[in-house]
């Protein structure tokens, strides 16, 4: 058997851990033995516990060994992929400065456990909101982990972005290539079909309908999660675990040929985006790296939308620096 791939999990006893890693332990990742490390905060720890009695029943073939704890060095020691879901919601009477201050402590000391005892190819996905500005505080906090190897999900947005494609034009999601998620994982994002393909045809052009993109896909995309949270009393877990699952499988198998992925990943400057900032691009992956896919073309409308959703992303960098987090 080869080396199991050690895998942490943060907020595992949280609703998206509960569909997670039983997606993960099943083969989420490849057909390959997998080692689970979870973290929870220490009143959680019961509740995992029960957790991992389930993961235990269900006998997965993969799975080699699960280690819980609330002490992060611990638990991300040799891990080779880190999943950060565990994140503090949005409270009552909770500014957004707070929100900004409490995820940023977490995701500091996240930063620095990592930097500490992860393994050397470590890859960080953070889906605990704010996702782009937790991966960024985490990432500066990291100084020994290369920038690259950290990065936001907006394959959940990605993924609705071409169900409802695939919903209005009649196509499978099979046939829908090279969609985009621009910026900020928030209801600013930019899903773009302006460069996405349906079956080899620009999806634009076979939509064939700018109001609808304007006024129905982009704000139905964005607003997705309230939507889910009205129809079902709760916000989404088991689609939010499937696109973490999806948005690490490719980062570490590669994404599929002639298609490309959206990830928020640290900006070198490409697409106009400022350096630095953890936005949304379109990207290729292959062995475990990602690249921005170059030379798409910008027109007014889309460039007005990228440019609304990374200047909120330079605020939200703004504000935590002022917190003196980064
Ligand atoms: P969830 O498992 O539902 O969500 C976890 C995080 O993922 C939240 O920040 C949530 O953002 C975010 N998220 C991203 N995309 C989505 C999406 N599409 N739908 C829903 N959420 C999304 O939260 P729970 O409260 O059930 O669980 C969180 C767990 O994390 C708790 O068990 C808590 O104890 C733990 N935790 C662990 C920490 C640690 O390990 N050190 C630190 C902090 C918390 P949003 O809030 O915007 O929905």
């Amino acid at each position: 058997m080869s080396t199991p791939l050690k895998v942490a999990v943060t907020g595992a006893a949280g609703q998206i851990g509960y569909s997670l890693l039983f997606r993960l332990a099943s083969g989420a990742l490849g057909d390959r033995p997998i080692e689970l490390r979870l973290l929870e905060i220490t009143p959680a720890l019961k509740a995992l516990e029960g957790v991992v009695m389930e993961l235990d029943d269900c006998a997965f073939p993969n799975l080699t060994a699960v280690e819980i704890g609330d002490d992060a060095e611990k638990i991300f020691d040799g891990v080779n992929l880190a999943l950060l879901v565990g994140a503090r919601p949005r409270g009552p009477g909770m500014e957004r400065g707070d929100l900004l201050s409490a995820n940023g402590a977490i995701f500091t000391a996240q930063g620095k456990a990592l930097n500490a005892a992860a393994a050397d190819d470590v890859r960080i996905g953070v889906t605990g909101n704010p996702a782009n500005t937790n991966a960024l505080i985490a990432m500066t906090n990291a100084p020994d982990i290369p920038d690259e190897r950290f990065s936001a999900l907006t394959r959940l947005d990605h993924n609705r972005a071409i169900s409802q494609l695939a919903a209005k034009t009649g196509a499978s999601v099979n046939d829908i290539k090279k969609m985009t998620i621009w910026g900020n994982h928030s209801a600013t994002q930019y899903p773009d079909v302006f460069h996405a393909e349906i079956g080899g045809k620009n999806a634009a052009e076979v939509v064939g309908d700018q109001a609808w993109i304007e006024n129905d896909f982009i704000p139905t995309v964005a607003k997705r999660g309230a939507a889910i949270i009205d129809a079902r009393g709760a916000s989404s877990a088991a689609s939010a675990a499937s696109a973490t699952c999806d948005a690490a499988r490719d980062w570490l198998n590669g994404s599929a040929e002639g298609d490309w992925v959206s990830m928020a990943v640290r900006s070198d400057g490409s697409y106009g985006v400022p350096e630095g900032l953890i936005s949304s691009f379109p990207v290729t992956t292959k062995d475990g790296n990602w690249e921005i896919v170059q030379g798409l073309e910008i027109d007014e409308f889309s460039r007005a939308r990228i440019d609304a959703s990374t200047a909120e992303l330079a605020e939200e960098r703004t504000a935590v620096t002022e917190l003196g987090l980064i």
